[in-house]
């Protein structure tokens, strides 16, 4: 059922980027299936927050004489009004490398940056888009033209700010293609003339999580979240990212509808906002603490573009990996042909565990391997339903389902990270410059 609901919503719906009007028809649609599953309690968490949405793009390129236009998609969280005409300068992949090496040559100039890696010495690490961003403002650059590096004109885009705020300067992406061709050109010795032209918006949007429960028959008060965002890009349809996700949410409250109610409450959560900076769960998780629920909250285990999982990976403290391995050795006995049982422990950012992550509930992700051509369409103009394996959706539904039935039904879990030992953790993993640049580090 599940691929067939997301198949119908990226007909009928299309995108469900959060405050727009598909987004609102995607949380009604998430909230009618719920009810029509026969799910015994449906509601919506409503919320509001700054939430930036592409106006119009113009990319003109000139050379001597002669100026044409070339495809582009703005970047989230760039100017609203934006105007600059510069001369292009090719700073490679954007590394610090890359920046050090051009020193004053940036200043003024539109520069031409990879997303992804190409020809980097062995060992580079890439950044993000932000942080690449970040640091071509930093180096004084006028504007940015991202060039993707998947073939066919595939364009691409996400934030490009670091910490939430508008960005000051223009950035957008352009194909490989046309990225290539401008590259052989600047190499030639022509001087290239960059204009990029943007109108963007930022307002407070309404928009709600939409959440479902079973309660637990022998210990209620115990909560297992099962969570994914239900918004998505405006490029495409996010089939994959992350229609995977949230549909396959949709289906599992159906199936578990049908079945005993597991031991603890299991939660559905799909939320908004995930795109724009993680709106949706930041909010959910701010009124948990308010309101004491969070400590009923033992565990949260976020499906973003996961399919066919493979096994499970866990951040939790003391117990927790071993509880784990336990459960998937478990669920492996059952179906041993499609489910390799793999166990990790792991710590992550950017998806809507974080949140839960850091007010120290243990989280839990499906381990998956989408493939390349799914990958490279994430928050790209081709995210669409043709990406989707209808078994991936049917295994996500049950590999997590029996995970949570799993879990469910252990006589105690283990506990919440201690702020003391989540501080270290987080060290330990290398993510404690990340969140601090994201203004989202919780000690000082
Ligand atoms: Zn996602």
């Amino acid at each position: 059922m599940g691929y067939r609901w997301l198949r119908w919503s990226t007909e009928h719906i299309g995108h469900r980027l959060t405050g727009s009007v598909q987004g609102a028809r995607a949380e009604a649609a998430a909230d009618s299936l719920f009810r029509l599953s026969g799910l015994p309690l449906v509601q919506r968490f409503p919320f509001r927050a700054e939430a930036w949405a592409r106006g119009t793009v113009r990319l003109t390129i000139g050379e001597g004489t002669a100026w044409s236009h070339h495809q582009a998609v703005a970047l989230a969280n760039t100017p609203l009004e934006a105007d600059v005409e510069a001369p292009l300068l090719d700073a490679g992949n954007g590394l610090a490398s890359d920046w050090e090496a051009l020193g004053e040559h940036v200043a003024g100039h539109a520069v031409l940056v990879n997303l992804g890696l190409v020809g980097a010495p062995s060992g580079a690490k890439n950044l993000h888009r932000s942080e690449k961003a970040a640091l071509a403002r930093a180096a004084g650059a006028a504007s940015v033209l991202f060039v993707n590096q998947v073939e066919g004109g595939v364009l691409l885009t996400g934030t490009a700010s670091i910490d939430g705020t508008l960005l000051n300067i223009p950035a957008a992406c352009i194909a490989a293609e046309d990225g290539a061709a401008l590259r052989e050109r600047l190499h030639s010795g022509a001087p290239i003339t960059a204009r990029l032209t943007m109108s963007n918006t930022s307002a407070v949007v309404e928009a709600n999580n939409v959440i479902a429960e079973i309660p637990g028959t022998t210990r209620p008060e115990e909560v297992i979240v099962v969570g994914g965002h239900l918004d998505s890009w405006d490029l495409a349809s996010g089939a994959t990212d992350n229609g995977l996700g949230s549909f396959s949410i949709l289906d599992l409250a159906r199936a578990m509808a049908t079945m005993p109610a597991p031991e603890r409450t299991v939660r559905f959560v799909l939320f908004m906002g995930e795109e724009q900076g993680l709106l949706g769960s930041r909010a959910l998780v701010q009124h948990y603490r308010a309101s004491g629920e969070l400590q009923r909250i033992r565990a949260m285990i976020n499906l973003d573009m996961s399919g066919n999982p493979q096994g499970f990976a866990v951040g939790g403290p003391e117990g927790w990996g071993a509880l784990l391995a336990s459960a998937c050795a478990s669920v492996r006995a059952v179906d041993s042909a499609s489910f390799q049982g793999r166990a990790e422990e792991a710590l992550w950012l950017h998806s809507d565990h974080q949140p839960f992550l850091l007010a120290g509930v243990p989280v839990i992700y499906p381990l998956s391997d989408l493939g390349k051509h799914v990958y490279g369409c994430y928050h790209s103009s081709c995210d669409d339903i043709h990406l989707v394996d209808p078994q991936a959706m049917v295994n996500n539904v049950r590999f997590v389902g029996a995970l949570i039935y799993w879990l469910s039904a252990q006589e105690t879990l283990p506990s919440h990270f201690t702020s003391a030992v989540l501080r270290e953790r987080l060290i330990a993993a290398g993510l404690e410059e990340p969140l601090r640049i994201g203004g989202d580090w919780p000690w000082d």
